[in-house]
């Protein structure tokens, strides 16, 4: 590992082979947003479960991303296990149903 690995902010997971990705926390001002680094499932699947306007409106912190209660079941899963990639259909389908 690089002494410079960043762990996932939501997961807190790293690795060599955990591929990193910049959220940005405030969407509509991309420019100056402040940026959360998060790994690849984790920025998957939070994708799939918030809506843009949730994302805006209220999950545009790292805190309140890591304590939704949608985010629960997936932190306590994606935690004991190495994946570098997830399928999210699982969750979308959940998001449109809602
Ligand atoms: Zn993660
Ligand atoms: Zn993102």
């Amino acid at each position: 590992m690089a002494e410079d690995a960043e762990p996932c902010a939501l997961c807190g997971r790293y690795g060599d082979r955990l591929p990193m990705e910049r959220h940005h926390l405030v969407p509509e001002h991309r420019d100056e947003s402040p940026v959360a680094v998060v790994c690849s499932p984790c920025h998957d699947q939070l994708h799939a479960l918030f809506t843009n306007d949730e994302l805006i409106e209220t999950y545009h912190t790292v805190e309140t991303l890591r304590a939704a209660d949608r985010m629960q079941s997936y932190l306590d899963w994606i935690r004991t296990t190495n994946k570098t990639s997830i399928d999210v259909r699982t969750s979308n389908d959940v998001r449109e149903r809602r």
